[in-house]
């Protein structure tokens, strides 16, 4: 493959490499071009599932509504915080906060107070939260309170899936939430899942250009796993390898951004996330939620790690991490996308 330049951020080639180029000469590029940003560096950010509430009924998620299978839990803020402080005392610098979407048990107003509180004693940290959806005013609240990034996949680009995976809610909700989450200043991340029902090439395309059009600073991804609780029971599971070609081209289309190897890769395949860092990725996330929560918190089935402490796993990941040539920084890894678009 020859003049790199002409193809790193550049939607166009992007399209030529998937359709004419092997996944390993894809992967080989990506790989280039994320030393070449990041170098070998893979940032650590301490994942907790505060709560499984969900009012949502995605045909895909284990923790959908209708699923009557699993107990339903929602932290205090102060267990929330003890786990913040341990994560600290561990040496992460950056706590993604996960849930449901519930606008009782979970009020924007609740997760202002809690990253205040937060941030009041731990100043030198990232807060993110990937919560669902909340407006303009409650994220600008949120935005005020401390909250530095946020995540919220638009799950896949196509408007028909996304409509009937969602149960009839629009594509343009999200989309308009991201943007809104990049004009108030927000580290952006978003992301899709690989492998769902009706996806196409040209889906797949659909979503790499939906990346590229929102500037994501975070882009996570991950092999849509089917859950025996849900609708999609009987959808097939879809070899990793279509998960580390997307991640791949993700790294050559947006070379600054923060591109995590998922807990997803990590449960179909043992050595997964290993192959997504081996793929352009250099994020990982250890779950650190308490091992009690964390059994209920299950997204599709066969979840790694779920029955460890993750402080344990951040022990675990340095060790996977050496064996493939990178090391683990505990660095605060803001996205080099994000520095480039808002110039401190
Ligand atoms: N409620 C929040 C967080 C969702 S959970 C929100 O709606 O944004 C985080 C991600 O897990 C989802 O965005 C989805 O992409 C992924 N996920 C859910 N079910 C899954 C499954 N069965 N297989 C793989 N990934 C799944």
């Amino acid at each position: 493959m020859k003049n790199i330049g002409e193809i790193v951020g550049n939607f166009n080639k992007i399209e030529e490499l998937f359709f004419e180029q092997t996944t390993e000469n894809i992967i080989q590029l990506a790989n280039m071009v994320c030393s070449e940003i990041y170098g070998e560096k893979v940032f650590l950010r301490g994942l907790i599932e505060f709560s499984n509430q969900c009012n949502a009924n995605c045909l895909y998620c284990g923790i959908r509504k209708e699923n009557k299978n699993i107990p339903r839990y929602t932290m205090t803020n102060e267990e929330i915080f003890e786990v913040v402080k341990k994560g600290y005392e561990s040496g992460l610098k950056t706590f993604v906060l996960q849930s449901g979407e519930n606008n009782t048990t979970l009020s924007h107003r609740n997760l202002c107070n809690l990253t205040t509180e937060i941030k009041k004693h731990f100043s030198d940290i990232a807060i993110t939260l990937s919560c669902g959806y909340f407006n303009k005013t409650q994220l600008k609240n949120l935005k005020d309170a401390g909250v530095d990034r946020y995540l919220i996949r638009f799950e896949v680009a196509d408007e028909k899936i996304y409509t009937y995976l969602k149960n009839g809610e629009k594509l343009s909700k999200r989309i308009e939430m991201l943007y809104n989450l990049k004009e108030l200043g927000f580290e952006t991340g978003s992301g899709f899942m690989v492998g769902l029902p009706g996806e196409t090439d040209l889906v797949l395309l659909q979503n790499l250009k939906l990346c590229y059009d929102l500037n994501l600073d975070m882009v996570g991804i991950g092999p849509f796993i089917p859950h025996p609780d849900t609708p999609l029971k009987n959808a097939t599971l879809q070899p990793l390898e279509k998960t580390l070609k997307m991640v791949a081209l993700l790294r050559i289309l947006l070379p600054y951004s923060n591109i995590p190897a998922t807990t997803a890769a990590g449960s179909i395949d043992i050595l997964g996330r290993e192959k997504m860092l081996s793929s352009g990725a250099n994020v990982l996330m250890p779950n650190i939620t308490p091992i009690k929560y964390k059994q209920n918190y299950v997204l599709y089935p066969n979840k790694i790690c779920i029955n460890e402490n993750g402080f344990g796993c951040i022990k675990c990941l340095e060790k996977r991490v050496t064996a493939i040539k990178k090391e683990i920084s505990f660095e605060i890894g803001t996205s080099k996308n994000f520095n480039r678009r808002i110039p401190k």
